[in-house]
């Protein structure tokens, strides 16, 4: 294998012996025929889901190789996700052998992370640097702030982080941000905080994602024979997914395109929805303005999806008002099944009728790998992934990690257990300073050995160290406060329900606080989860039973199954294909989600349906679309309308079902839907906080009946009729 970054110049290898270049098209319609044969000049292909796009790509890729035009390393091919690299990788290998593995593919923080390696040294920066992760990225820019005297509860640093990844997305560094409105942040300072920052990095030899592109931008400039090289070695650039780049990744691909002018990129204006971290619709639109003379090819045959799923997401796309439009045929004359509209009564019904339904499916034939479960929201994955558990059913989360592996999930269940088992000392030390609260390393250092040298829990030799004044006074009156924090909870543990526990240990501990003040991108996600997490104890008895099923789904993730379900956001399912699509939670509030329908304007609405619109595309031959009338948040029945986006399904290529039974059919469409506005039967209406007194009587879900016996905030003690005395926050019980 040859590195196509270190290679040198002139070096040539004999073509390959592979199969002749024509036979590759072979399958291909003519506008696909055109797209891989235009190998000379621009070529934008625009085009919606399911036309091959990505199959023009790989195989012009082959092509390329096969007929010698180039040597594999003068190819650059640039995907969305890793995933989707090494199955291009894979691909042409099957095409053309070894030689693929020499072709520069990859994510654009891959290829970007390769260059630098190579070439940075020429703007400072040596060729082991350290890529931070998010964590690292936010620590420093925190340390940045506090350091410049700003306070990080004025300004949060992740605030200032999100100001700056926007200005790195948009390929601007610290000099070049000019009177953008985020320069107003942190009282005029962020571009202060930006710079200091960017010093800081380069002290530490480190880079964050965004700088895997910016840095190649400010090489190109400030080494332009760099550039000139790359731009002579590139003869060939070909990009997927072009919609979703944001203006850094254009500028690099403009860049590097301008020797030979070989660009090829596809995309489909209609799937663009990663707006949110900055990707630009714009740089498709101004394709032909970039690169005058380029070639615009439109495929307008879906090869993927039967009729009536292709007709019912063209209905659906065509109520965006801001786009470009294009036509989508079947490529077969098969109608199919048509998209099947599920309305149920709640969400542990919608779990269990989609997972009863793809257990049928498999018996019908249909492997577990042609069934996708796509949600809008990664919390969402946790009802399904806990159905799918107690039916055996395997499956994977694509794009991220299970429900119970998540990060948020892992600290929340930490807590957990320190409550529950003092002497948990791995518990101990992931949460001791959880959200910071200034108990350094140094300090946790220091209990962990006198736990070691005196064989106790860390909880037990911190509270020794405590008494016997062994530490700093500002260490010791943190390690207090926390510790007195839980020696409450575990009070508050013997009589309150689990989720009234944890529900209090989340709030009074900060911890949820600090992801709701959190403005990166995955800071609400990670809200949601621990919401979802309180929902979730609802099914257990008590916090041992929950640790115990906790520790339980934890060691059964193992099995090397192959066939698996998949779980993941409709987000992780951009251009991937499956025989059957489940499209779970389409009400209003959950998809469209709330932020987009409070934002004023279509914006957010329209990129939403664009959402609806990938999960749709992704089905081959079935779809089935559910909406629950009612789920339990924060232990409280919210009822739901079902999703506008129902409505912009036809009649035609539908069919509506409902669940019978529980007194009455549910509703088919959001017309009929206030007719129905009452939560299911035998579910008690919440009350609202702080709204008892003693001596009133009230209803819980789980433990029935009782009286207040007091009232402390919003935590009540309330002696139950059946379970008898216990403490239970005011939001989930109802006046009886
Ligand atoms: P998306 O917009 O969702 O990324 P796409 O435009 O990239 O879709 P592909 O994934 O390349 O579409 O192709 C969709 C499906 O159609 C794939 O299974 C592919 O193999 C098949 N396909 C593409 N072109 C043809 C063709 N000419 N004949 C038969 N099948 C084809
Ligand atoms: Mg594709």
């Amino acid at each position: 294998m040859i590195d196509p970054f270190a290679i040198e110049d002139g070096t040539e290898v004999p073509p390959p012996s592979g199969p002749a270049p024509e036979d590759l098209l072979a399958g291909l319609n003519p506008e696909q025929t055109e797209a891989v044969r235009t190998t000379e000049g621009a070529v934008l292909v625009l085009s919606g889901a399911g036309t091959g796009k990505t199959r023009v790509l790989t195989t012009r890729l082959a092509y390329l190789l096969a007929g010698g035009f180039v040597q594999p390393w003068q190819c650059l091919a640039v995907t969305f996700t890793n995933r989707a690299a090494r199955e291009m990788r894979e691909r042409v290998t099957e095409i053309v052998g070894a030689d693929a593995a020499s072709v520069a593919l990859g994510t654009f923080h891959s290829l970007g992370a390769r260059m630098l390696r190579r070439d940075g040294e020429r703007i400072g920066l040596p060729r082991d640097f350290t890529i931070l992760d998010a964590d690292d990225q936010l620590r420093l820019i925190k340390q940045v702030a506090v350091g410049m005297g700003l306070d990080p509860k004025r300004w949060p640093p992740q605030a200032l982080s999100s100001v700056i990844q926007r200005w790195k997305d948009r390929g601007v560094g610290p000099d070049q941000v000019g009177a953008d409105p985020g320069a107003e942040y942190a009282g005029g300072r962020a571009v202060a905080v930006y710079r200091a920052y960017q010093d800081e990095l380069a002290r530490l030899s480190a880079c964050d994602f965004g700088d895997l592109l910016l840095k190649c931008l400010e090489l190109f400039r400030a080494a332009p024979d760099v550039l000139a090289r790359y731009q002579r070695r590139f003869r060939y650039i070909l990009v997927d997914e072009y919609q979703d780049t944001n203006v850094a990744q254009g500028l690099w691909l403009k860049a590097l395109s301008m020797g030979h002018r070989n660009l090829c990129c596809v995309g489909d204006d209609d799937q663009s929805i990663y707006s949110w971290r900055g990707a630009e619709v714009g740089n498709i639109l101004r394709f032909t303005h970039d690169f005058p003379g380029a070639r615009v090819i439109r495929l307008e045959t879906n090869y993927r999806s039967t009729g009536h799923i292709l007709a019912a997401a063209s209905a659906l796309i065509a109520h965006n008002a801001d786009r470009m439009g294009k036509t989508l045929r079947p490529a077969s004359g098969d109608w199919g099944e048509k998209v099947k509209v599920r309305g149920v009564w709640t969400g542990e019904d919608e779990a269990r009728v989609v997972v009863e339904e793809a257990e049928a499916l498999q018996r019908r034939g249909t492997p577990l790998s042609e069934i996708a479960v796509l949600v809008r929201a990664g919390y969402q994955t946790r009802a399904f992934e806990e159905r799918l558990m107690s039916q055996g059913v395997p499956y994977r989360v694509v794009g991220g990690p299970r429900f119970y592996e998540r990060q948020e999930i892992r600290d929340a269940v930490a807590y957990l257990r320190l409550i529950r088992q003092p002497a948990d000392d791995l518990a101990f030390e992931r949460i001791v300073n959880l959200p910071r609260r200034g108990i350094g390393d140094a300090t946790v250092e220091q209990v962990r050995e006198r736990a070691r040298a005196t064989g106790t829990p860390m909880t037990r030799a911190a509270e020794e160290m405590i008494a016997r004044n062994d530490l700093s006074a500002r260490a010791r009156g943190a390690l207090s406060r926390f510790l007195a924090d839980v020696g409450d909870w575990r009070a508050f543990a013997a009589t309150a329900d689990a989720r009234g526990l944890l529900s209090e240990v989340l709030e009074g501990s900060g911890y949820l606080d600090m992801w709701r003040q959190d403005k990166s991108p995955d800071a609400p996600g990670r809200v949601e989860n621990l919401k979802e997490l309180l929902a979730a104890l609802d099914e257990f008895a008590d916090l041992g039973e929950f640790l115990e099923y906790v520790s339980l789904v934890m060691e059964n993730q193992g099995g090397d199954e192959t066939d698996r379900l998949s779980v993941m956001t409709l987000h992780a399912a951009k251009g991937l294909e499956f025989d059957r699509v489940f499209l779970p939670g389409w009400e209003d509030g959950i998809f469209p989600n709330q932020r987009a329908l409070d934002e004023t304007g279509a914006k957010g609405l329209e990129e939403e349906r664009r959402l609806a619109h990938v999960g749709l595309t992704r089905a081959r031959k079935g779809v089935t679309v559910t909406f629950a009338a009612a789920r339990r948040i924060y232990g409280q029945w919210q009822n739901n309308m079902p999703s506008r986006f129902i409505d912009d399904l036809p009649e035609d290529h539908i069919e509506r079902i409902s669940e019978s039974g529980m007194g009455g059919s549910l509703p088919l469409a959001r017309s009929a839907a206030p007719a129905f506005a009452a939560a299911p039967p035998s579910v008690g209406a919440a009350g609202k906080e702080g709204a008892y007194a003693r001596g009133q009587r009230v209803f819980h879900d789980k433990f029935g009946y009782g009286e207040v016996r007091a009232v402390d905030g919003n935590k009540l003690e309330i002696a139950f009729d059946k379970a008898g005395l216990k403490k239970v926050m005011a939001g989930f019980v109802a006046p009886a």
